[in-house]
């Protein structure tokens, strides 16, 4: 099933608040925002979970999330005091949108380690 809720939005068929965006990513932020920057950076080709990324050679795709991270951090001024990025997999880490995405939160202290 390649037609999620993000394949939606990265094709303009349903709004989101893009904060950034190149050739093979998106960055939206968050509807239900946890902090007070909560991005989620997307890949514009479809992959299910982290357990889908070695079957579709994602692995390159995956390594620019994390750098599209970094840019919109150092663009919401949280890169300096610190942030966390968050790719939760499957029901029991609460993935609810099944094409993989980071969340990029900061903007306040985050509890270690996580509930
Ligand atoms: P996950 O639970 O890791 O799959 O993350 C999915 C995230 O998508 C949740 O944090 C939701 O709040 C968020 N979300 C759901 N619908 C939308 C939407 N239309 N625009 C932006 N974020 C959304």
């Amino acid at each position: 099933m390649s037609e999620t809720l993000f394949t939606r939005i990265i094709k303009r068929e349903l709004p989101a608040d893009i904060v950034y965006e190149n050739d093979e990513v998106i960055a939206i932020r968050d509807i239900n925002p946890q902090a007070p920057t909560h991005v989620l950076i997307i890949p514009r080709r479809h992959v299910a979970t982290i357990n889908d990324i070695a079957a579709a050679e994602a692995e390159d795709e995956i390594g620019r999330l994390y750098v599209a991270a970094a840019h919109i951090a150092a663009e919401e001024g949280i890169a300096e005091e610190g942030y966390r990025v968050v790719m939760n997999c499957n029901e029991a880490a609460g993935q609810t949108v099944f094409h993989l995405h980071l969340h990029l939160l900061g903007g306040r202290a985050l509890g270690w380690p996580p509930g």
